[in-house]
């Protein structure tokens, strides 16, 4: 039987918060002592995390995070998994918690209307709509809606410089998505900012989508920002949709480049992965830096020395030197 005694946990929260550095220490402390791991940003704007732990460490970490008053009406997408998906944990301060050059817009004053997984499903196939995926190329090349509507960027935070070339969209109901809902909290407010009229976004993003909707017409899979690397979402008309990097062939088995340095990650099939020893090219098959390929194309990070309080010293430094 699967054993599901971990749990993933994906969110995020746009609220103020004043003391972002001081509440850092306190919510690493928090994951450290509750053997939580993943990556965590704390930001003025608010926070966002992909983390793992045991059930029982889950429930006690999202019963912190919502009883603070800022952060009560955090959502939660829950996975079960058998093991932690992350090594460490990491709680950082960034002036945004995800990086995207729209620090002036406030999704709590403004963005486009949020559609649950069913009410996008129902909204998505209308004619005058447009389903637009604000995620990477290395995101959207892995999977997407059918007839999405994708972007040629390798970063979100190129996403404001490519809506320029959407202004003959401007009258149409544009339904924007991404993986768990972030990213589209902020690309719909820039969107209403930029004079589209009639703007949603996908709440939950993918994710939720997989599990509400059963992820009909999501094609391909989903990338995800924890050790699984990609995820199933539609159990209702799956398709492949990537292809082999190397031989082109319809393939959804993603690698890291064998070659540390490249580690590109890149959809290969099961052949062209012993034919290439795990390299994305034959330079990087020759490059001295390249690791043992064991069919996986998945290398543990070397997490020698290690220390789960790094961070936190920090603070007590300051006090010495005061
Ligand atoms: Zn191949
Ligand atoms: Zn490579």
């Amino acid at each position: 039987m699967e054993n599901t005694n971990y749990q993933i946990l994906l969110y995020y929260c746009y609220a103020k918060i004043e003391n972002p550095e001081e509440y850092r220490e306190q919510h690493h402390l928090f994951c450290v002592e509750n053997n939580i791991r993943g990556r965590i940003i704390i930001s003025d704007e608010g926070l966002n995390g992909t983390v793992s732990g045991l059930v029982e460490d889950c429930e006690k970490y999202m019963e912190y995070i919502h009883a603070d008053p800022r952060f009560a009406k955090t959502e939660f997408k829950i996975d079960s998994h058998d093991k932690h998906a992350f090594t460490k944990i990491h709680v950082r301060y960034k002036p945004e918690i995800v990086h995207s050059a729209l620090r002036h817009l406030d999704p709590n004053v403004r963005t486009g209307k949020h559609l649950d997984p069913e009410e996008f499903k129902k909204l998505k196939d209308q004619e005058d709509v447009v389903i637009l995926d604000v995620r990477s190329n290395y995101e959207h090349e892995l999977g997407r809606f059918k007839n999405a509507l994708t972007l040629d960027i390798d970063n979100f935070r190129d996403f404001p410089e490519k809506v320029k070339e959407l202004e003959h969209l401007k009258n149409k109901k544009v339904l924007t998505y991404c993986t768990g809902g972030i990213k589209c909290e902020k690309a719909s407010a820039f969107l209403l900012e930029q004079g589209f009229e009639d703007v949603y976004q996908l709440h939950g993003g993918i994710i939720k989508y997989g599990m509400e909707a059963g992820g009909e017409d999501f094609e391909g899979k989903c990338y995800v920002f924890d050790n699984r690397i990609a995820v199933d979402v539609n159990k209702v008309n799956p398709k492949v949709v990537s292809k082999c990097h190397v031989c082109g062939t319809p393939s959804d088995r993603m690698v890291n480049c064998a070659n540390s340095t490249c580690n590109a990650h890149v959809p290969m099939c099961e052949e062209c992965g012993w034919e290439m020893e795990g390299a994305c090219s034959t330079e990087c098959k020759e490059n001295p830096d390249k690791r043992t390929y064991d069919g996986t194309g998945y290398y543990q990070k070397n997490t020698n020395g290690y220390n789960p309080y790094k961070g936190l010293v920090r603070k007590g430094k300051e006090k010495s030197n005061a």
